[in-house]
């Protein structure tokens, strides 16, 4: 499943392409991603000008100058492909690598862009991805983004709103960060990260990081600039952070160690002067990465 970097850098590639250009064609080469697309969907797009990309959470929106958007999901194995002329790119980079094989090209967008005609293609081996049609203004409604927290990076995101959230909750920090209704699409990745750069155990009360006045204790104020600086070096990164990442020219890329404690069990704190060891906990069916020296 992509993170949320990964969606962000896919929107970063993509937005300079289609923002701006005219849809002339919607095809769909099936019925169907994971759910069916919306009645009319080819029909209800064509012709409409792309006016922006935005994001939110792990969702890709295609704003329309009608006042539609079109809400797109990558799930486990979707990418975008932009080919103009000759050029053809993939902009975001994954964890795992994305299939180029034509047989899972499922949508193709055939745009008029001030610099002539393009398409983009969203390719998609396991379909888990889907795609949907929704008025912009209507967007809060919408089933996934009903009950979705603030962005981890956005304005809303602070060390008071989750006092609010964690006053008197008892269930563990990790399980806490980790519900959407609390902050959307902050991932398992980015959740052990942060909390490792904030020195904070993953088991911890998640009321621990709150006064009994319902304030933000200092921890809290560090654990959201943490937050912030992982997903800000993750996006800056080019979205991930692959473990012996190959680059085109054959090189490992500088992906490599930005996992500080992700993925690390059994291997050295890479915390100047902790001395401890990385371990993994199995924490409600997801893997904890934490250093049990120096996350207390
Ligand atoms: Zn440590």
């Amino acid at each position: 499943m992509p993170e949320l970097p990964e969606v962000e850098t896919v929107r970063r590639g993509l937005a300079p392409a289609m923002e701006g250009t005219r849809i002339i064609r919607l095809d769909l080469r099936r019925g169907d991603l994971r759910f069916p697309f919306p009645a009319d969907f080819a029909e209800k797009v064509t012709g409409r000008r792309i006016v922006a990309l935005s994001r939110r959470a792990k969702y890709l929106l295609i704003d329309l100058d009608d006042g539609m958007t079109m809400i797109c999901h990558l799930g486990m194995s979707g990418s975008f492909r932009i080919e103009q002329g000759a050029d053809s790119a993939v902009p975001g980079v994954f964890h795992v690598p994305r299939s180029k094989d034509e047989k899972h090209d499922h949508v193709f967008f055939h745009l008029e862009g001030p610099s002539g005609p393009l398409r983009v293609i969203y390719n998609d081996p396991r379909r888990f991805g889907f795609m949907d049609l929704m008025a912009r203004n209507a967007l809060d409604t919408y089933p996934a983004f009903r009950d979705l927290g603030p962005e981890p990076v956005g304005n809303r995101m602070s060390a008071e709103y989750l006092a609010k959230r964690f006053g008197g909750k008892k269930q563990p920090l990790k399980s806490s960060l980790l519900d959407q209704k609390n902050i959307a699409g902050l991932g398992n990745i980015y959740v052990c990260e942060a909390l490792w750069r904030a020195r904070l155990s993953p088991f911890a009360a998640s009321d621990s990081m709150v006064t009994k006045t319902g304030r933000p204790k200092k921890s809290l104020d560090l654990l959201v600039d943490s937050i912030r600086a992982v997903i800000d070096e993750a996006i800056l990164a080019g979205g991930s952070s692959l473990r012996d990442h190959i680059q085109t020219d054959g090189t490992l890329g500088y992906f490599q160690h930005s996992f500080r404690v992700y993925d690390r069990e059994s291997e050295p704190c890479l915390r100047l002067d902790c001395g401890g060891t990385v371990r993994r906990m199995v924490q409600a069916g997801r893997s904890t990465f934490y250093c049990d020296t120096c996350q207390r």
